[in-house]
């Protein structure tokens, strides 16, 4: 299939999860991520209407993003080296996974001397496997509470990768588990967070998620067949 039939019927898919638990499919985006994918194929995607191109390396980021004239909207979704925050700071729109402090207080600094406010998610940990990052659930409340000392991030929301695993219902279980967390801080009402955006669901997990709540999918192999 091309890139076009993919995105398409990704779309589809979406549409389908959504209306099976009555959401509007319009309210989720898609991260179309790009993992070693060359900046025509990603033109393409562009081409068939993708917006958002979801970077887990920073070099690789670098090399698209001076590569691609394309009108798009680029997300860090990786793992965040502190000291390569300041090569992607003023590209990003979006990074999907802060997860430690010492993180937090680089991009604060970075955004303060460009005089820019970063948007961020806080990554979650919920299946608490080992070789994920992400801080985990019981963390979560101190983590924000600390987030107010850095007034140049605005946490848009929380992000997790599913589990390793093929039983949909520990799937299902763990973005639960994120859903409830982000409803959580949503009803609290904290005025320097605004909780926008629940990022969670991959390639063979994205309907799952979206059944329980996702509003902004990280979709790799499923466009780009990889
Ligand atoms: C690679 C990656 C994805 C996309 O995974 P696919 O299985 O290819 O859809 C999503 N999120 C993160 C953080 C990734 O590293």
């Amino acid at each position: 299939m091309s890139i076009k039939e993919n995105i398409n019927s990704v779309k589809q898919k979406i549409e389908q999860a959504a209306l099976a638990v009555n959401r509007d499919p319009h309210e989720i985006s898609i991260v179309a991520v790009s993992k070693n994918i060359t900046p025509e194929t990603i033109q393409e995607a562009a081409e068939a209407g993708i917006k958002i191109i979801g970077e887990n390396r920073v070099q690789e980021l670098l090399n698209k993003y001076d590569n691609i004239q394309n009108n798009l909207s680029w997300h860090m979704i990786g793992y965040l080296q502190t000291n390569k925050v300041k090569y992607i700071i003023d590209k990003v729109e979006l990074i999907h996974s802060l997860d430690r402090i010492s993180l937090a207080k680089e991009i604060n600094k970075r955004a303060g001397r460009m005089g820019r406010k970063v948007q961020a998610l806080v990554q979650v940990n919920v299946s608490r496997e080992e070789s994920k990052s992400g801080i985990f659930a019981e963390e979560l409340p101190s983590f924000i509470d600390e987030m107010s000392n850095y007034p140049n991030i605005e946490i848009k929301g929380l992000m997790t990768i599913g589990p390793n695993t093929e039983d949909a219902d520990v799937i299902r279980a763990c973005f639960r588990g994120l859903k409830l967390l982000y409803d959580e801080l949503k009803n609290k009402g904290i005025d320097y967070i605004d909780m926008k955006y629940l990022s969670m669901g991959m390639s063979n997990d994205y309907e799952i998620a979206i059944q329980e709540g996702s509003n902004m999918v990280r979709i790799g192999r499923a466009i780009f067949d990889y």
